[in-house]
């Protein structure tokens, strides 16, 4: 297949998006001037071309989504200079090297009602000619060295007028020419120029002179590479405004393989810039968390989500529970595809457990240390609020010190419309009855695309986190979780963590997040990835994107102890609980099975001191053994 045609030009500011196209099968760079590009791609000498988006208005062309040379502010390589104030200049000498640039310098002047004349002439002519009521405008890397009394950039002007970016050049392409495959390869190219901006400064100074680190500075905080729906909004805002001038002519942006306006983009990042903003505990945007969860190497994620752990728990202890985990009943109406732990009402299987059998668990518990229950069951068709109210009393009655902490927002949710009781007063009638925390089970994926394939039955996503925005208002306190591996995708798993995240903002209700791979034995769903590695990568990306969540814990019981031991370096803090029993995840075939002496041994051997904790990560006594 013969490779495409890109001209591109050679300024410091397009290096990241060339950089990684150097040696690519697909496309073929072709360096070019900036005043030959656009007529390169007009005569259909190159498919596309890096150019000036005022190019665009040139030909039917098509955009490369994502990717845009633009700047949200001071932009350093595009300025009017001059002895004197532009207020008072009659005529400006436009650098020919870019279109856009000229456009953008008269909307600038129009918008300060300065009205000059416009004469194009070489970048070093005009500057020496810009005295008195002349000025120039200088464009490119030649601008970096401009010293004048008044010096206009003009990246700072527009968002100063418009509030929004300024894109100056994308990827554009002739009709039909540029496959998603071909688009894949130029995003791939941008992702590799950006994770090596620090070394392409360094190279242009060795090349051309100048201070590296001010080249480093201009290509990663002054020049912005993503074209998502903010740089549209300004590159719009832009053909509008020159349109509506006259500058320009009117034009509709059209983008590769129909990706239309509506359709999120995503904002073109660089994996170095996301761990590093993972690691300093800044906010990941979706983009970014995205790029981590699909792009970044394991080991590189893991120590991001390290620094993390260790800024957040610096004292070396990883904590855990004593806790009892009592499935109360297995009987449940609503079939998720993944589960191998229900039966139908009426099944020879089917169980409620009976006051002798919960005494005998809660006494066995307490024997051994543990300080809470954690009570989950199906959603039972005949159990309304009243059978929940009378067994907490009896259990707060019995063992008052017991920690219940009781019935996943989706148990909530089924025992309310069961009862048809509003959501609020279900919650506080359990709560008078002893109810002490929410376990954040049933999560599996927040959202919905996915939930309706897997459990098509349960509450929503919205409805799940309103029981949990509406117990945290109540003053409970809950852990959130999620369970992967069920075919959903990197954004899926970003969203959950997302939506997690913005209650957790409005709430603080969540102390802990747990994840887990699905378990597929029994069951009627094929898990997708679902090995030790995805594990951890699952986790560490939870680490960086969950940065007002405080603990994250190790989850042992469905992948052992040594995976769990090596979470505990990749951003879990705690080894979650020991195991008295477990029926959930053991019928869909895993049996891990620890005692508190095991726990603190995989704490010890992974070289962090243990430390017991109750729900609320407390510590309740260091190490008992
Ligand atoms: S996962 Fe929970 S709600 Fe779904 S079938 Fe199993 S017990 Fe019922």
């Amino acid at each position: 297949m013969p490779k495409l045609r890109a001209a591109a030009v050679s300024f410091l500011n397009a290096h990241p998006l060339t950089v990684g196209l150097e040696g690519s099968d697909r496309i073929e760079l072709v360096p070019a001037e900036p005043s030959r590009c656009a007529a390169m791609l007009e005569d259909g000498e190159v498919d596309l071309a890096l150019v000036s988006v005022a190019a665009l208005t040139k030909g039917e062309y098509e955009i490369v989504p994502g990717i845009a040379i633009g700047a949200d502010g001071p932009v350093q390589t595009v300025v009017l200079a001059g002895e004197q104030s532009p207020a008072i200049w009659d005529e400006v000498f436009l650098d020919t090297a870019s279109r856009t640039s000229h456009v953008l310098a008269k909307l600038v002047l129009d918008a300060m009602g300065v009205h000059p004349k416009f004469t194009p002439m070489h970048a070093d002519e005009g500057l020496a000619r810009a005295k008195g009521t002349k000025g120039a405008l200088v464009i490119g890397d030649r601008a970096f060295g401009v010293r004048a009394n008044h010096v206009l950039d003009l990246g700072r002007e527009w968002t100063h007028l418009t509030g929004l970016p300024m894109i100056f050049a994308l990827w554009a392409a002739r009709p039909g020419r540029v496959s998603p495959e071909d688009v894949q390869e130029l995003t791939r190219a941008a992702q590799h120029g950006l994770g090596v901006r620090t070394e392409l400064a360094q190279r242009f100074a060795a090349q051309k002179g100048g201070d590296p680190e001010r080249f480093r500075r201009y290509l990663t905080q002054r020049i912005r590479y993503g074209l998502g729906p903010h740089e549209l909004d300004g590159l719009e805002a832009f053909l509008g405004r020159a349109a509506e001038k006259g500058f320009l002519p009117p034009m509709k942006l059209r983008f590769v393989d129909d990706v239309v306006r509506t359709t999120r983009t995503r904002r073109l990042v660089s994996l170095d810039t996301a761990l590093q903003k993972g690691a300093d505990g800044e906010r990941l945007d979706a983009d970014e968390a995205e790029l981590l969860d699909e792009k970044a190497p394991l080991l590189e994620l893991g120590l991001a989500a390290d620094a993390r752990r260790r800024a957040l728990h610096p004292d070396g202890a990883v904590t855990y529970i004593v806790s009892r985990n009592v499935n109360y009943t297995n009987v449940c109406t609503t079939a998720c595809h993944f589960c191998a732990f229900y039966r139908p009402r009426g099944h020879k299987e089917a169980y409620v457990l009976d006051r002798d059998e919960l005494t005998r668990k809660i006494d066995e518990t307490v024997a051994l240390g543990g300080i809470e229950i954690l009570l989950q069951g199906g959603l039972h068709p005949d159990l309304g609020v009243e059978w929940y109210e009378d067994l907490f009393r009896w259990v707060k009655a019995r063992w008052p010190a017991i920690n219940l902490h009781a019935l996943s927002p989706e148990e909530i949710w089924h025992i309310a419309r069961t009862s048809e009781l509003p959501l609020d007063d279900t919650i506080a009638r359990l709560i008078a009855a002893g109810l002490d925390s929410i376990p954040g089970g049933g999560a599996e994926i927040l959202d919905d695309e996915v939930r309706r394939r897997i459990a098509p039955l349960k509450c929503s996503s919205d409805e799940w986190l309103s029981v949990m925005r509406a117990a945290h208002l109540k003053g409970l306190r809950s852990t959130a979780t999620m369970m992967f591996g069920v075919g959903e995708e990197p954004r899926h798993r970003v969203a959950h963590l997302v939506r997690l995240r913005e209650l957790q903002d409005e709430t603080r209700g969540f102390t802990a997040f747990i994840c887990w791979p699905f378990q597929s034995a029994n069951t009627r769903l094929t898990a997708s990835d679902t090995s030790a590695q995805a594990y951890l990568r699952v986790n560490a990306v939870s680490r960086l994107v969950l940065d007002n969540v405080p603990n994250l814990q190790a989850s042992w019981v469905t992948m052992g102890g040594g995976v769990a031991q090596a979470s505990l370096h990749m951003g879990c803090n705690d080894f979650g609980s020991v195991m008295i029993e477990e029926n959930v995840v053991s019928a869909a075939g895993t049996t891990f099975q620890m005692d508190a002496e095991e726990v603190e041994r995989h704490i010890r051997d992974a070289g962090f001191r243990p430390a017991r904790r109750n729900m609320r990560y407390e510590r309740v006594g260091d190490a008992a053994a």
